[in-house]
């Protein structure tokens, strides 16, 4: 329980501190672009709402991280499940493109978890 508390806690500042997409590291003086992708209706995320989640991605090795909405956020009332931080518009534009094929490749194969 404890381990799973401290990988929390890296995961949170890991969504903080890095670009959810590239991977690269978001300086802290520096402008954070955050966007929102939703995910299948039959993909049960309410378990990890308020969460920071790991996704792998099928088509290219990359372990995106992802901020569960909260039912209530604004993000959800945007039609959002889940939220990116990202360092650039183009790195949140390449991500919502990649989850939007991830999702036609759920579609079929099941959602990776
Ligand atoms: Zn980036």
């Amino acid at each position: 329980m404890k381990k799973n508390l401290r990988k929390a806690e890296q995961l949170k500042r890991r969504f903080l501190t890095t670009c959810g997409w590239c991977g690269q590291t978001i300086p802290e003086d520096v402008e954070v672009f955050g966007s929102g992708a939703k995910v299948r209706s039959d993909f049960d995320l309410s378990p990890h709402e308020g969460q920071i989640i790991e996704i792998a991605l099928t088509r290219s090795p990359k372990l995106l991280l992802a901020a569960v909405a909260t039912r209530d956020s604004e993000a959800k009332k945007q039609g959002n499940d889940l939220v990116f931080m990202t360092c650039s518009d183009q790195c949140g534009k390449d991500l919502k493109m990649a989850m939007e094929q991830e999702v036609e490749i759920g579609n079929q194969f099941g959602y990776p978890q």
